[in-house]
């Protein structure tokens, strides 16, 4: 199933046009994306019984441009880690860590799929990334348990403002990624069982329609049942909370010379089978 922020309301997503949760189940599930992810299996299995009809024709194509999605969930922690593709560490000349590098995007830089972005300084970057959604309460979660905490994916962006990343010694990278609209995430959440193989997606970005990352999930460092059972040995996970699991290569900062957004920029993400960002920088 995808299930979408639109308008504020829970809305399935189907090939045929959209499906408003609360009109179509004559409110027994609710509008709230929070109260449907509560009761996600509930949901599913409705969906799969009653087959409603959509409530519009709007197909998934069109609705992934549409101002009107906003985030899915509202966080309570955002988990990002870092040099988590091989690639990625190998252009940044470091080595590939042995333990996950963990950070935070603060909670509020979380927004909708198709945001404006205002570049807040000159070294601003984008990180194509896959987004793991939280679904329920976990701690000390096993590997071989880590979906039963995993409500599904979605695409996201980690923007970062590399100038305020390197301002101190040593780098700080928290702060430097939760400028306002850094964390669009979206276009819907995919349940796991539409995703075959999590560790096998293609995942890249293209800036004012160059590409600029093009690679798959299988290039990841540790895997996202790793992730999960690394970051509940420390912190509980709850529903709605999310990991951004890493960027491949390709980072602007990368390059020779590097490339850094300006005001005007169109940048994409896209990951397969999970649909596509669309932002645009502005001026601060
Ligand atoms: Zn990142």
């Amino acid at each position: 199933m995808r299930i979408a922020n639109l308008d504020g309301r829970s809305t399935i997503v189907t090939d045929q046009g959209t499906v408003d949760v609360a009109t179509a189940s004559n409110g027994a599930f609710s509008a709230s994306i929070e109260k449907c992810l509560s009761q996600l299996d509930t949901l599913q299995a409705w969906f799969r019984s009653a087959a409603p009809q959509p409530t519009t024709k709007t197909t998934p194509e069109e609705l992934q441009s549409s101002p009107k999605l906003g985030p899915i969930v509202t966080p309570r922690q955002v988990f990002a880690i870092g040099l988590n593709y091989r690639q990625h560490a190998a252009e940044t000349g470091m080595d590939v860590p042995s333990t996950p590098m963990v950070f935070t995007k603060f909670p509020s830089a979380v927004c909708g799929p198709n945001a404006d972005v205002p570049v807040p300084g000159p070294m601003t970057d984008y990180e194509a990334e896959l987004v793991v959604v939280i679904g329920a309460t976990g701690r000390n979660v096993r590997e071989e348990d880590a979906f039963s905490v995993v409500a599904g994916y979605c695409v996201g962006q980690d923007y970062s403002e590399r100038g305020w990343q390197r301002k101190d010694m040593p780098p700080q990278f928290s702060l430097a990624k939760s400028f306002t609209n850094f964390a669009p995430i979206g276009p819907w959440l995919t349940t796991l069982d539409e995703v075959t193989d999590p560790n096998d997606l293609a995942i890249g970005s293209q800036l004012n329609g160059v590409t600029m990352q093009d690679s798959r999930t299988s290039d990841l460092v540790f895997s996202v049942p790793q992730l999960i059972a690394y970051l509940s040995s420390v912190c509980e996970l709850q529903r709605g909370d999310l990991i951004f699991t890493g960027t491949p290569e390709g980072v602007g900062q990368a390059r020779t010379p590097p490339v850094f957004l300006k005001p005007g920029d169109e940048i994409v993400t896209t990951i397969g089978g999970l649909g596509r960002l669309r932002n645009h920088a502005t001026a601060p």
